[in-house]
This record gives structure tokens, sequence and C-alpha cells, in this order.
């Protein structure tokens, strides 16, 4: 069992927290000529492509980065697995505002890029794809359950912090809309909350090393829409580097990665890719 919490770098905290950088902003960083063509011809003999997406894979979706500058974190902290534990009126709060926010978030529909990785999947080029987003837009856009390691885990699903039961988030859905205010674990009473991994916590136990496996038996690691701050996270890609992979990363910032890539795209993920899987798959 890895034990690793979820961490942000500070450095590259202070610059989201203070909105130097508005990732968001896809004008800041005009069309760079040549850049898709390098990728194309990087991952053109490649078999065993490892994707590792962050928030960026879905901004085109319409969900935002949560971390950018006008992202909620910027503004509002989310609560210790501590105060959600012994504070009804935190879980009350939660549970008031999930109510709300889990029909928009499932009304999100996945974009062209999760659509050019599912070809690209299908066409057996990629093993997995490996994931910091909790949107569920990956198996939305058709790759099998299986084919998605959830690092930071899913607000589609909510679990039992006791007895660790887990449901689909429809079905917690189901029994607010029919009135249950703050909805308890039915077999054991514990307080529910999202499958989710808060800042603090431990990853799902064996996504973390499952993931480590593909990236150091990658052929190249291709990395969406993440600007690797977060760790443990970010110790997949710098695997995949270390075992001798080369890395492309297609992100509108700056990553603390940067220097150990053989390939920055600092372009919208939904083009590159779909210009990517057309040149590869024909
Ligand atoms: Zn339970």
């Amino acid at each position: 069992m890895i034990f690793d919490c979820l961490t942000i770098v500070a450095k590259y905290a202070y610059v989201h927290n203070h909105g130097i950088v508005d990732v968001t902003d896809a004008s800041m960083h005009p069309v760079q000529d040549g850049l898709v063509e390098q990728l194309v011809a990087l991952a053109r003999d490649k078999t065993r492509i490892a994707v590792f997406t962050g928030a960026g894979m879905s901004t085109e979706s319409g969900i935002p980065d949560y971390r950018g500058p006008n992202g909620v974190w910027a503004t509002q902290k989310p609560p210790t697995l501590g105060d959600f534990r012994t504070n009804p009126e935190t879980r009350r709060v939660y549970w008031e505002s999930r109510k709300v926010r889990f029909p928009e978030l499932i009304a999100h529909q996945p974009n062209a890029g999760h659509r050019a990785i599912v070809r690209l999947f299908d066409a057996g080029l990629v093993p997995a794809v490996i994931t910091q987003n909790i949107d569920g837009l990956h198996q939305a856009s058709g790759l099998p359950d299986d084919a998605v390691i959830e690092l930071h885990g899913s607000a589609r699903r909510v679990q039992c912090l006791d007895c660790l039961r887990v449901w689909d988030g429809q079905t917690i859905q189901a029994r607010q809309e029919a009135g249950e205010e703050t909805p308890d674990c039915q077999l054991c009473g514990g307080p529910l909350r999202a499958q989710t991994v808060l800042f603090g916590e431990s990853l799902p136990v064996g996504a973390l090393e499952r993931a480590m496996l593909i990236a150091r038996e990658c052929d190249l690691m291709l990395v969406v829409g993440s600007s690797l701050i977060v760790q443990p996270a970010a110790k997949v890609p710098l695997a995949a580097a270390r075992s001798g992979a080369p890395m492309a990363i297609v992100n509108l910032s700056e990553t603390p990665l940067d220097h150990l890539a053989t390939l920055l795209v600092a372009q919208q993920a939904g083009p590159v890719l779909e210009t990517l899987s057309a040149a590869l798959l024909g």
C-alpha cells in the first residue's frame, strides 16, 4: 500500500492562486506551427502510449479548472475529512450543495479530445488512461471502466466512510430528491461522501501502483491538460521519463516537468488529440 497523500507543490500553487497566469485563456497561447506535427512524428511508431490527463482535458467540456484563478479552490476551502466525519452541519451543507452540483456535473459531455483518446484505445495504441479528473468523462466517452485509472476518485460515485460500500451517484441523488437531506449509509448508518480524494487524504489503494506500472512500461507518456503540480499524481509521468520513455506535454501553462519533456505543446487539448488520432489511424 502506498500512503502518499494529495498535496500541491507550493511554488506553483502560488502562481495559480494569485492569478498571474490564466491557464484557461487560449488567446494567450497562439497556435504554434509545427508542434502538432512533431507530436505526430513522436507518436508514429509507438504502441504503448500512456495518456495522463488533468483538468485541461475537461475545460472544453465546460468544466472549469478548479485550481485556476477563478476556480472554487481560490475562494473556498474544501472540508477536511475530520470535519466531515464529526460535524453534521458540514455534511448537511455538503449534500445541499451536491444536490445541485451533481446534475450539473453529469450534464457535461465528453469533448473531441476524449473521443480521440477512445479511438487510440480502440486501435490498441493506448493501454489505459490515467486521470486526475473526477468527472467521469473518459468513461462517458466510451472507455471501459478498467481502462481508466482515476487517481483522485470520481464525483460520480458515493462511498460510505465507515463500511466503504460504494453507490452510483444517481442512486443517492434519487434519495435526496425523495426528501433525504443528509443521506447516510443504509447498511451501517455511516456518513456518505463522493468517492473523491481531498487534500491530505491517501489515493485509492491500487490506483497509483497500477498507474506507475503503466508509466514504467509505456513507450510514450502523453500528458494532456495537467499542470503537474499535484502530488503524488505527478510522480506518474516522472516515472515514465525516468524509465526512458519520451514525454510530450500538451498543456496551456508550464509545468515542473517541462525540462524532462521531449515536446511541449501549449495548445488546447481537443484539437491536438483529434489531429493526432487522425494522423496515426488514417
Ligand atoms: Zn456503511
